[in-house]
């Protein structure tokens, strides 16, 4: 399976947020989405970086809570690896496990298309076995 079918199946919404903002701001953002990880962008376009919920433990640890009133430019991370639609769901598994992180921002044309969390691509890998044991099931028992 490719990124392309789970982006169809989820949507290519992006939560973003820009360089300029607090990790207080960022912080808000990820509780109202619900998500672990912002994409940062000044134009929602063009990826600055990545700020997971990671990094704002990182400098709160560090900082205490003044940490908070800190920029998202200066705890996120700013070299990003990122996919293509074309990339398949094994090749994403294999980054996320060997380069430690849970996003993948999603890059057509150079442009933020879509992320995918490792939820998304369990989920799928889960779909896609169940499909496979039925699809066994149903040849043993000559369906
Ligand atoms: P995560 O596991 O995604 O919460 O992120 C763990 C750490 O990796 C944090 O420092 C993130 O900023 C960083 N990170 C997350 N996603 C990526 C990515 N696609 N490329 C580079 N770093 C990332």
């Amino acid at each position: 399976m490719l990124i392309t079918d789970i982006l169809r199946r989820k949507g290519t919404d992006v939560a973003t947020i820009a360089p300029t903002a607090t990790v207080a701001e960022a912080v808000s953002e990820l509780g109202r989405h619900g998500i672990g990880a912002l994409v940062v962008s000044t134009d929602g376009r063009a990826i600055d970086g990545i700020l997971s919920e990671r990094d704002v433990v990182r400098c709160l640890s560090r900082r205490g809570a003044a940490g908070l009133e800190d920029y998202v430019a200066h705890v996120m991370t700013t070299e990003v690896t990122t996919c293509g639609m074309d990339a398949t769901i094994e090749e994403l598994m294999v980054e996320m496990t060997e380069r430690r992180f849970r996003h993948v921002p999603v890059v057509d044309g150079g442009v933020l298309a879509g992320i995918v969390s490792i939820g998304d691509v369990v989920n799928s890998r889960v779909g896609e076995l169940e499909a496979e044991r039925q699809h066994l099931s149903n040849y043993i028992m000559g369906r």
